[in-house]
């Protein structure tokens, strides 16, 4: 992987990739404060470092779900600081005294050949995303029914392709896919993104022949979000020869993605051919009835998981699921928050306290989009989008790019690998480049501050 040295910050070379743990801890104290520190942060371990990611054990499920709903991109940025290479953390939920063990069984695993240790590492299925937590409704009754037909009769539909927005389930149900099929199968479940990972690393590494027999052994190959393979020539070349190979031996293959197979941009017309050559379901934006339907399921969980009563009122409920429009992901963010809200003040929620509680996560999550930022940022510098997004490196150009990077980052949930690619294919660590630089310079330079503050407002008024 490319390495860069951004910022003269803490660089951490590979042979030197051990995290001290209390260090992150004395950062996270100082950058979230001390009462969200001790209720939360304090109770996070390090389980396991990897180059580019860190396993990080959480107590519960609700605990973890809480974290990744409001911290993670700040814990993310933290430990960045230490971990250059970082680009995700995952938590594993460990109750205290099985910590270690835990640790144990982790090793356990790496003690198999080198480039399936690094695979193993993102095949893990998370066995909390599986068909009976998933709730059915009119949007996703036939992608639902279909995963479970392509579980009973193998091959049957092939390949399975599930398409839909961001949010809406499809990871879900893959991986309850995975999950129903792993005991007899040899179920391989990866991204696209970490596909190409492999993929590049295996070039580099100039062992190829390692790569091709490991992905095309398995019986079940999910992969998800395949989108990403747009505009990649090689890897699609590549992901041509799998897909061919695992069918001709008979393999399940399994396929998420953003949207139709006819809709990708920039892939291969051989390829959308095969992709589209099973059966190909979507996924719609839920309905009221399902976002009722998630919210009292996911009650129950909570109640279930922590043997408490939290009460919340139809009108609260029908409010959030009103209220709540893009995604499920982002209406059971929002359910997290309120519930958080509800233990804390420990009464009964009225419609003004959610109102309250909710104002600020819909202006952050729902309405800012890249598109968006793109656009106002380009209109107050009053320069073309198309430049804004060209390669030129003058910086009239350069600075209202990387704002809006900044702003990417700061004010949407998307990853920063996403953002590169949304700012005409660049590299994530670019993008981290920007974010630095304009954070430090919003911190020295007066006309800099003023200037994000004028063009935050301007998004958070559209
Ligand atoms: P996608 O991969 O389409 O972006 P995910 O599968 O990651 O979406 O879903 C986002 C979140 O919403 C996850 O926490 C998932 O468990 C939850 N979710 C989505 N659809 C349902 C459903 N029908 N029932 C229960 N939870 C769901
Ligand atoms: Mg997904």
């Amino acid at each position: 992987m490319e390495k860069k040295i951004i910022n003269q910050k803490i660089y951490i070379s590979e042979e030197e990739k051990t995290l001290e743990w209390s260090e992150i801890q004395t950062a996270f104290k100082k950058t979230f404060g001390n009462e969200i520190y001790n209720s939360w942060l304090q109770k996070i371990s390090l389980v396991k470092e990897y180059n580019d990611y860190l396993i990080l054990g959480v107590p519960t499920r609700f605990f973890r779900d809480w974290i990744v709903s409001r911290y993670l991109d700040k814990i993310l940025e933290q430990v960045k600081n230490f971990k250059l290479s970082l680009t995700r953390i995952e938590f594993k939920i460990i109750e205290e005294n099985k910590q270690n063990q835990e640790i144990l069984q982790i090793d356990e695993l790496n003690k198999v050949t080198e480039i399936k240790d690094s695979i193993l590492n993102y095949n893990r299925l998370n066995p909390n995303l599986n068909f009976n937590n998933f709730i059915e409704g009119k949007s996703n009754d036939i992608a639902l029914s279909y995963s479970r037909k392509a579980c009973e009769n193998v091959t049957r539909y092939n390949p399975l392709y599930i398409c839909g927005g961001v949010g809406l389930g499809k990871t879900h149900l893959l991986n309850a896919i995975g999950l129903e099929l792993q005991s007899d199968n040899n179920v391989m479940f990866i991204s696209a993104e970490r596909f190409m990972y492999h993929f590049i690393k295996s070039i580099k590494k100039n062992d190829m022949v390692n790569f091709k027999d490991f992905f095309r052994k398995s019986s079940i190959f999910i992969i998800d979000d395949i989108q990403f393979i747009s505009g990649k020539e090689s890897l699609q070349e590549e992901f041509f020869h799998t897909f061919n190979s695992l069918m001709d031996k008979g393999s399940q293959i399994v396929i998420s993605s953003d949207r139709a197979p006819s809709k990708l941009d920039r892939v291969q017309e051989r390829l959308k051919s095969r992709l589209s050559g099973g059966l190909v379901v979507d996924i719609d934006v839920p309905d009221l009835e399902l976002k009722i339907k998630i919210i009292k399921k996911k009650m129950e969980e909570i109640q279930y998981q922590f043997k408490e009563n939290i009460n919340l009122s139809d009108e609260v409920i029908n409010y959030i699921a009103t209220e709540s429009k893009t995604n499920i992901r982002e209406l059971i963010g929002v359910l997290n928050r309120v519930v958080a809200f509800n233990r804390v003040h420990n009464k009964e929620l009225t419609i003004t306290d959610c109102k309250n509680i909710l104002k600020d996560v819909f202006n952050q999550i729902r309405v800012i989009t890249i598109d968006k930022i793109q656009n106002v940022v380009s209109n107050y510098f009053n320069i073309a989008l198309s430049e804004m997004l060209s390669q030129r490196r003058s910086r009239p150009l350069a600075r209202p790019r990387q704002i809006a990077m900044y702003l990417a980052k700061k004010m949407t949930t998307r990853s920063l690998p996403e953002i590169g690619r949304r700012f005409a294919n660049r590299d994530h660590t670019t993008v981290i480049h920007a974010v630095k630089t304009i954070t430090r310079l919003s911190e020295q330079d007066d006309e800099m501050k003023k200037n994000i503050n004028q063009i935050k407002s301007l998004l958070l008024e559209q």
